[in-house]
């Protein structure tokens, strides 16, 4: 399958682009901005790039399904350099008793992945909610959590999908974790256009 590489940036007048990080998505998805305007409070040069060190910013990703229609997985991205986990192995224990703990939640997938050679934790899972309202109608969202910390801008990074078509995430879970692995967080070093992806469902 093939990649395209895309980034999360803010932009200012003043100061030029700052880069959250770059990621690669399959050719055919897209990303698209969301309403809400980046937030970018601190920012760092290293390796060429300005990047954010304090700050959150969103997206939508479209993905076609099987009919071709276009179908958001929401995105958003928050950085910090304050630390909120002492490693991966805790955040990943912490955050799966929250979601088991959770009669409406139920966990699809959980564990560790490289981005950036940093250690990442991701989880997978699929909530059941109601519309507004006593007669609201019942859906289900699927979530994707990721954490890592990048050393070299020391910024922790987290990164949050979010759709209410489950199945766009679900079934493409290795496409998913793909994306996460191709995060780029302190060089941009990927300028490959094909990454493979195995076992994917695309
Ligand atoms: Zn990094």
């Amino acid at each position: 399958m093939k990649f395209k590489e895309v980034f999360l940036g803010a932009g200012s007048m003043l100061h030029g682009t700052t880069v959250y990080i770059y990621f690669m998505i399959p050719e055919k998805w897209n990303v698209v901005p969301s309403y809400f305007t980046p937030e970018a409070f601190l920012s760092k040069v290293v390796n060429n790039d300005k990047w954010v060190i304090v700050g959150n910013t969103s997206a939508v990703i479209v993905v076609e399904d099987k009919n071709r229609i276009g179908r958001p997985i929401r995105l958003q991205l928050k950085v910090d350099d304050r630390k909120h986990f002492s490693d991966v192995d805790e955040w990943l224990l912490l955050k799966n008793q929250e979601i088991r703990k959770n009669s409406k939640s139920s966990l699809k997938e959980a564990g560790k992945i490289k981005i950036c050679k940093h250690e990442g934790a991701y989880s997978i899972w699929v909530e059941s909610k109601k519309r507004f309202g006593v007669f609201g109608q019942q859906y289900s969202d699927a979530n994707v959590v990721c954490v890592f910390r990048c050393e070299v801008t020391n910024r922790e990074i987290t990164i949050k999908m979010r759709s209410e078509y489950p199945d766009i995430i679900l079934s493409n879970r290795p496409t998913i974790k793909c994306i996460l692995g191709s995060i780029a967080c302190h060089e941009r070093t990927r300028k490959e256009d094909e990454i493979t992806v195995e076992g994917s469902s695309l």
